[in-house]
């Protein structure tokens, strides 16, 4: 990866021109590909999306297979094009066809352009960036610029609800890969890539007491929400922002009425972290909860699971590849760290370098103000393009 010397031959401005003509036809197939709404639950519309996906991509001459699931949507992979060299090694190119929105929310929430903007579901989360990759590539086929490495598109479908379908296939092709290009939404306004994913986990806290009258014999029974909001106090303790550890309780849940003592209380806890090394210590503290009151216990589930993207070494030189990819183009580009995670750090977890965030710039990612900025959309595909080339 010797950016400097690599990247003068990739003619960026000349990919940028190329695509300044095709503003209309992304914008296009970026409705086609919204207008098929795709929830993670639901296998038959996720299928039909990653079926269109996958036509596009046999457009354009890749080798395409469909990587069947049972209950689960389908995941799409596509290798290479018409033309492109097979030296040696691999660069990784991930996304999701699947959103967060149920069927029916189009009726609310159409696809449309307005302000500089197409709006609607998926758009920015992330369909727009499936339309860059492509796009991306039409741009390369276009001026007869041939990468030398082998891609591979892996297009999943369970990205929104933990990628237990797709890890296995996302950690294989990424062993295989010199690098991974995630084209998950960018960061604010000014499309920042993410070199730094905290890690996520989930728990859940069980306090059980004994029910008792809470008026006449109070003293028989064991309050279990009284037990968990002890308990939620040493959670709190857990929280270290200077290392980039947040323990959040987000839902609870406990009692019957209003004059009984609770037996049972529940919370769910949100846990975020910076550093794959501090995993082990966050979940000791977790599982060595013990009941404070006597008589309560106290059980729990869950812990930190998906690792978190590291800026190493590695990552921030791939991020000054595209960076020096966005200086050709008279472009600045910016980096950013988010608290939130993707399938980008079960990748970066295997040590491949990781590049996050490379998808369309926009706002509202799962709400009713979902968008993405149409002016960016070129300069995206060509940062693609140009990294497709490059790497
Ligand atoms: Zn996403």
């Amino acid at each position: 990866m010797a950016s400097s010397t690599h990247s003068e031959n990739v003619p960026m401005k000349q990919i940028l021109r190329e695509l300044r003509g095709r503003q209309g036809a992304m914008l296009k197939l970026l409705g086609e590909f919204v207008r098929c709404e795709s929830p993670s639950h639901v296998k038959s519309a996720v299928d039909e999306c990653a079926a269109m996906v996958a036509r596009e991509w046999q457009r354009r001459g890749a080798k395409v297979r469909i990587l069947r699931q049972g209950q689960r949507g389908n995941h799409v992979r596509a290798e290479n094009w018409d033309g492109v060299g097979r030296a040696s090694g691999q660069i990784m190119v991930l996304g999701h066809t699947d959103t967060v929105y149920p069927l029916g929310t189009l009726a609310k929430m159409p696809f449309r352009v307005g302000q500089g903007r197409a709006w609607g579901p998926g758009t920015f989360d992330m369909k727009g960036g499936i339309v860059l990759a492509l796009f991306a590539v039409d741009a390369l086929r276009a001026l007869g610029v041939q990468p030398t490495k082998r891609l591979v598109f892996l297009w999943t479908s369970d990205e929104e609800i933990g990628s237990e379908s797709s890890r296995r296939t996302i950690e294989q092709e990424a062993r295989r890969s010199d690098a991974v290009l995630v084209l998950e939404p960018s960061f604010g306004r000014e499309g920042r890539l993410k070199t730094q994913r905290k890690g996520v986990g989930g728990a859940e806290i069980i306090a059980t007491g004994r029910s008792a009258h809470a008026g006449i014999d109070p003293e028989k029974g064991v309050n279990a929400v009284h037990e968990l909001a002890l308990q939620i106090a040493r959670l709190m303790e857990m929280n270290d922002p200077r290392r980039g550890i947040t323990v959040q309780t987000t839902v609870v849940s406990g009692g019957s009425i209003t004059n009984v003592v609770p037996e049972h209380a529940r919370a769910m806890v949100d846990i975020r972290y910076a550093r794959a090394a501090d995993i082990p210590r966050i979940n000791r503290c977790l599982h060595a909860l013990r009941p404070i009151l006597k008589g309560a216990r106290v059980e729990v589930r869950g812990g930190a699971a998906r690792p978190p993207l590291e800026r190493t070494a590695a990552v921030s030189k791939l991020f000054g590849v595209a960076q020096s990819l966005m200086q050709e183009m008279g472009l600045p580009i910016g980096e950013a760290s988010t608290g939130g995670g993707s399938d980008g750090s079960f990748t970066a977890a295997l040590g491949v370098p990781t590049l996050d965030g490379l998808g369309a710039v926009g706002d509202g990612a799962h709400s009713p103000r979902e968008h993405v900025v149409i002016s960016k959309l070129r300069e995206r595909a060509a940062l693609i393009a140009g990294l497709l080339a490059t790497l």
